[in-house]
């Protein structure tokens, strides 16, 4: 029975997710297609010559809801790469001091985020308490029909105060859903809201990556995944896949293969059979910039710095090989800034660190790196997000996985290795089932 002949294709981590579930479900005739060079897609990390660090294509940021990640790090050896630590975030903002968030995880989830919103001075007394109202709406089911609204919709029906939105919300849904809060799906926030803060006493921990993002998510699965017969056809694009009497034909450069079953990773539509081309939407995708500073002194400490009322959103302190510290700078959503030169990206960037950051004064910056990934995620607007297609295809045996298959969950880690777990047990039902009635 599981010696059905299956192709995986595309090697994100969806993909190896679905392909390392598969061997462990005990399936032995395993190819995965890989168009690049590298497996990995948008998850990945290189040795940067100049400066001898390690740098991702953009921080990711992995915490203790993630389930699915956390089983994948355990199967593939990487788990020991994560540390642990509580939520903790430092809000800066031009002209006034700087906030801290800090989750105790002591209790109920509910308790230690609203507990801590009530401890930091980040928001008002009157804001404090509308965060409540809109944390105890999320926690029971007065946000009913949010799959018909944008976040910012869903946060002005609970009357949350512009200054609120602009310090807490919005930089959460920036950071979950890489979407302008006009356009984001308030159906995942509330998702992003009940998984993070409500759905256990660590699930907000930070969970942070002692490696790069290769190492941690990548390489290990490959390794796992070829030592236990997987074919690994790395620079391979399938270009297209035919359906018929059963069975799939896969179109390659140089080839083709057959095959009983798919398990189809990626979001290109040209490949796939006519049948459900139309089974994934016209995504628009939405940038990330991302830049590496490195400093002539360490200036920051503890994990995530937010910044408030800049372009510039998220600061993660590093160690360096190079400097006395390295920053990783993000900005979601950033269309605008994603057109701008790298020179204009380092000066906004670095204007934006001075003004907000006093410390910043009299500090050096040695050299930069500036790294934009424009199709960085697709935008679930709240209409997107209803057009999301499953895991199952109309197709018998073919199987959709990645961050866009429907789950709940915005596009990430988290989201692609659930979907890539999603379609191996799928697959596997089909065929129990196929071959219990034979
Ligand atoms: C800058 C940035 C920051 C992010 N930050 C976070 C974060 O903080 N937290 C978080 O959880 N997530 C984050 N994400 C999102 C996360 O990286 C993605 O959701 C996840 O990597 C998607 O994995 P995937 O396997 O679904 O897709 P992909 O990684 O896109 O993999 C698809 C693979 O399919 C291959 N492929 C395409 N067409 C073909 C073909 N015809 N034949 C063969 N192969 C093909 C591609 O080359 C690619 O390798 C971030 C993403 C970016 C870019």
């Amino acid at each position: 029975m599981l010696n059905s002949k299956i192709a995986v294709v595309g090697a994100g981590v969806s993909g190896l997710a679905a392909a390392v579930s598969l061997v462990e479900r005990g399936f032995e005739n395993i190819t995965l297609f890989e168009a690049r060079r590298e497996a990995g897609g948008r998850t990945r990390s290189w040795l940067d010559p100049a400066t001898g660090d390690v740098l991702d294509n953009g921080q990711h940021l992995l915490i203790g809801c993630y389930r699915a990640t956390l089983a994948y790090l355990e199967s593939i050896g990487s788990l020991k790469q994560l540390e642990r630590r509580r939520l903790s975030l430092d809000f800066h903002e031009s002209g006034a001091s700087t906030s801290r968030l800090e989750l105790q995880n002591q209790g109920k989830p509910a308790v230690n985020l609203l507990g801590a919103v009530w401890k930091s001075d980040l928001l008002s007394f009157k804001e404090k308490c509308a965060a409540t109202w809109l944390g105890i709406a999320i926690h029971g089911s007065a946000v009913r029909n949010a799959r018909s609204h944008s976040a910012i919709e869903l946060f002005k029906k609970f009357r949350q105060p512009d200054r609120l939105i602009r310090r807490l919300w919005e930089p959460i849904v920036l950071a979950t859903i890489n979407a302008p809060i006009h356009e984001a799906s308030a159906e995942l926030f509330i998702n992003v809201f009940r998984e993070a803060f409500l759905s256990g006493p660590d699930a907000s921990d930070l969970l942070i990556p002692s490696c790069g993002l290769s190492e941690l998510l990548v390489q290990p699965a490959i390794d796992f995944i070829a030592t236990r017969g997987v074919h690994i056809r790395r620079s391979t694009p399938v270009r297209s896949i035919e359906h018929s009497s059963g069975s799939f034909l896969l179109k390659f450069d140089g080839g083709e293969e057959n095959f009983e079953s798919v398990i189809y990773s990626n979001t290109a539509k040209e490949p796939l059979p006519e049948r459900i081309r139309s089974s994934i939407p016209e995504f628009q995708f939405s940038p990330i910039v991302n830049a590496y500073f490195w400093l002539d002194r360490r200036v920051l400490s503890g994990p995530i710095h937010a910044m408030v009322g800049t372009t510039l959103q998220w600061v993660f302190p590093k160690a360096s090989q190079y400097s006395a510290q390295r920053l990783a700078l993000t900005v979601s959503a950033a269309g605008a800034l994603s057109e701008k030169s790298n020179q204009e990206i380092e000066d906004v960037l670095w204007n934006d660190l001075k003004m907000a950051i006093p410390q910043m004064k009299n500090v050096r910056l040695l050299t930069s790196q500036i790294v934009r990934e424009k199709r960085a995620t697709p935008l679930f607007t709240y209409t997107v997000q209803r057009l999301r297609p499953s895991t199952k295809s109309s197709i018998p045996r073919f199987y959709f996985s990645g961050d866009f298959v429907q789950n709940g969950l915005p596009a990430t880690i988290e989201g692609a290795i659930r979907n890539g777990y999603a379609a191996s047990a799928a697959l596997l039902n089909e065929i129990s089932h196929s071959t219990s009635n034979e």
